[in-house]
């Protein structure tokens, strides 16, 4: 029996490892087939505090996974394919082997929805990004396109006329999801215009970026809209699906206790961009790894038969 089973090898994971490892509880993370999260797609970091010059995101991922093995935590690199948190102990799957736990953290994170035409992924990090705040430094005084129409598509449009000289909003219709509040702040910003009706096709460039091919959904047009980059912000999906029917969820992210990690189960816990759909950020993420780890050894600690508790709580 593990005292604590990690699921999922990001920012949150990993700090959750080298938190509960310290704590001598000798944590088991299953990390996933592919480990490191959204991270291993970006390039440079400059915002990650402590790397003054910016680190790789993959190196700083493979930093925090070695840090947790320092500590001993076990890592195991399979994907988990279900959970059984019915009853006590906890059952964690990889296929047919059931991992059996005190404790779970669940850190599966989420995944930025792509716009799905053909060659989106050669274009990472080379023209399109997924988040402003990681890469928007990188488009001074350039054009930049923002594809999708709710909260996060204004929030990475605002976000980007901090560098950009002009920011257009690219969306498949002629009216917005996003909150009133967050549409007003775009509308009242100079540097933001709207292109209504439009998706975005593909990439106009061989090895360069130099803009999006376009098709207006009403007119069935297709044009060329020359930009430097494009952000993607039609939505993320945090990695839930197999906690369906297991926990309580809320627009499928996990949910947790106000101000803890703690969810709907005695014993799981949940921390990162699985249960955080605000902030969001790497940074934010190994906070609540951190939270998370705490709240297990105090939750384990509390379970300890015979064990006195000699705290002097005022
Ligand atoms: P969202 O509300 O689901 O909006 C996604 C947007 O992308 C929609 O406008 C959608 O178009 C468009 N879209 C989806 N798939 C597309 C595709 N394949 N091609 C083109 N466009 C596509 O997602 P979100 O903006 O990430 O927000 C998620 C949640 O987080 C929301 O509850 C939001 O309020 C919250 N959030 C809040 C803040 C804030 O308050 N500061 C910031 C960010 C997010 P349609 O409208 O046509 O479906």
């Amino acid at each position: 029996m593990e005292n604590v089973i990690i699921i999922g090898g990001g920012p949150a994971g990993y700090t959750a490892g080298i938190y509960t490892a310290r704590a001598n509880l000798k944590p088991l993370i299953i990390e996933g087939a592919e480990y490191g999260g959204q991270l291993m797609t970006t390039s440079v970091i400059e915002n990650y505090p402590g790397f003054p010059e910016g680190i790789q995101g993959p190196d700083l991922m493979a930093n925090m996974r070695k840090q947790a093995e320092r500590f001993g935590a076990k890592l195991i690199s399979e994907n988990v394919t279900k959970v059984d948190f019915s009853k006590k102990p906890l059952k964690v799957f990889v296929g047919d082997k059931a991992y059996e736990g005190k404790t779970v953290i669940i850190a599966t994170g989420a995944a930025h929805r792509h716009m799905g035409f053909p060659d989106e992924k050669k274009w990472n990090n080379k023209g399109i990004s997924y988040c402003a705040t990681c890469d928007g430094y990188f488009y001074q005084n350039k054009e930049v396109a923002v594809a999708g129409g709710g909260d996060s598509a204004m929030e990475e449009a605002l976000s980007l006329t901090k560098y950009a000289k002009k920011v257009t909003v690219i969306h498949r219709r002629d009216c917005l999801r996003a909150s009133k509040y967050m549409q007003q702040r775009a509308f009242d910003n100079p540097k933001i215009e709207f292109l209504w009706d439009s998706i975005v096709e593909g990439v106009e460039g061989k090895d360069k970026f130099e803009g999006l091919k376009i098709k207006n959904v009403k007119t069935e047009k297709t044009s060329v809209f020359k930009c430097d980059g494009l952000f993607v912000a039609i939505g993320l999906d945090p990695q839930t699906s197999m906690f369906d029917g297991q926990l309580k969820m809320v627009n499928k992210y996990i949910f947790t206790e106000p101000d803890l990690t703690k969810t709907s189960v005695e014993g799981v816990f949940a921390c990162g961009d699985v249960m955080d759909w605000v902030f969001r950020q790497a940074t934010t993420s190994v906070g609540n790894g951190c939270r998370a780890a705490i709240e297990v050894e105090r939750y384990i600690q509390s379970k300890e038969p015979g064990k006195k508790d000699k705290t002097k709580v005022c």
